[in-house]
């Protein structure tokens, strides 16, 4: 099946009950059993809960795979994996990334003995150098946030193959539409389900999905054992979002493009962070990859001045100051002081996080508005 019949039919069954062509929202906490233990595969909705695995069945579809599992944040979805590690164990990580990953690593799991490296990814040499007996996990970012890298997925799997060490890809920016890592040899995507998948700004929540059975289980073991789960009527935005995430990524796409395009010829931008540029210096991997460029696109001001920055953004009548990305409506971030301000100013300044940096969640408005909107801004 292709990607836009998966995205609408994949996972959702008429409802056995009443034909109900909408998966609807089980909003039960616990479910009836005729006889002690005897039930339908439902026992209490923090194991198990009919709408919710309806969306995990339809994320799987999405990324090729057979095992899907929902959690109540992108984070609470990070958390999990790293909960397969033991003290000691040792994570290769991009140095590229959304500030909460970095946040829930350094100052969550560091303190459990477990010990993070953090490394440019474009280099595979970083990688090898970090990779020991006690290296378990490589997690990476691709497009990065909010830098719009492009990193290898195949090479860092290929890397690690056979080496017992898992390669876990956050897949947020990109979405399945754009890019499947486990075809190109991961072990687990991970998703802010909050952005593209969801795509409205209405919902939080985070997924993983895998190939392998036991490490499903394993996951599944977590999300049930420490909690952390969305609940039905989230499951159901989410099911309908998803509905139509071929066609708006399209639209982010193309006018992505268009808004990346205006900006590079803009003579008070300095820098434009977006992979569909020919000059892009990951451009010929992001041609590998991904089917496209995502609406994702970042952007430096001449002379490099946050009050600069803050000055085009004030300004801005379309693209709304806010936390978050992918929905339907564009934003815009000042990731030094919004969602990358976790981050310590010189890991920042080292990857090009400058200070004067705008990043934009291009929406699926008309173009036309969204280019008069950045006009006036940079005036
Ligand atoms: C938002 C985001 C997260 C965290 O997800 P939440 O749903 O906010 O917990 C992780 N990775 C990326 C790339 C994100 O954009």
């Amino acid at each position: 099946m292709k990607f836009a019949t998966k995205a609408i039919h994949a996972g959702v069954e008429p409802d056995p009950s009443t034909g109900a062509i909408m998966t609807p929202v089980y909003q039960t906490s616990t479910y009836a059993q005729p006889a002690p233990g005897v039930h339908k595969g439902f026992e209490y909705s923090r194991s198990q809960n009919p709408t919710r695995t309806a969306l995990q069945n339809s994320l799987a579809a999405l990324e090729n795979a057979p095992y899907g599992l929902c959690f109540a944040s992108g984070l609470a979805a990070i958390d999990a994996v790293i909960k397969l590690l033991e003290p000691g164990d040792e994570v290769i990580s991009a140095n590229d990334l959304y500030g909460g990953t970095y946040r829930i690593f350094k100052k969550v799991f560091e303190k459990y003995g477990i010990v993070f490296h953090f490394v440019n990814m474009e280099d595979t040499k970083e990688i090898e150098s970090k990779i020991n007996a006690k290296t378990r996990l490589v997690w990476l970012e691709t497009p990065t946030n909010p830098m719009m890298n492009i990193i290898d997925i195949q090479a860092v799997s290929k890397l690690v193959e056979n080496k017992n060490i898992l390669v876990a890809v956050d897949n947020t920016f990109a979405t399945p539409y754009l890019q499947q890592p486990l075809d190109l040899g991961a072990d687990i995507v991970m998703h802010s389900v909050t952005k593209y998948l969801g795509g409205h700004s209405d919902v939080v929540m985070g997924a993983l999905v895998v190939k392998d059975a036991t490490l499903n289980q394993q996951l599944a073991f977590y999300q049930n054992s420490c909690g952390a789960v969305p609940g039905p009527q989230d499951a159901f935005l989410v099911l309908r979002g998803i509905k139509t995430l071929h066609v708006r990524m399209d639209r982010h796409c193309a006018n992505g493009a268009k808004v990346a395009n205006y900006l590079h010829k803009h003579p008070k931008v300095a820098q434009v962070y977006w992979p569909g540029f020919a000059e892009h210096k990951n451009h010929a991997i992001a041609l590998k990859q991904m089917k496209n460029f995502g609406g994702m696109i970042s952007f430096t001001i001449k002379g490099d001045d946050q009050q600069d920055a803050f000055g085009v953004m004030e300004k801005f009548e379309l693209f709304t100051i806010a936390e978050s990305l992918g929905g339907v409506e564009s934003l815009c971030n000042h990731p030094a002081t919004m969602t990358h301000a976790s981050v310590p100013k010189e890991e920042r300044v080292k990857i090009g996080l400058l200070d004067s940096l705008i990043r934009l969640s291009v929406g699926i408005e008309d173009a036309d508005d969204l280019i008069a909107d950045l006009e006036q801004a940079l005036k």
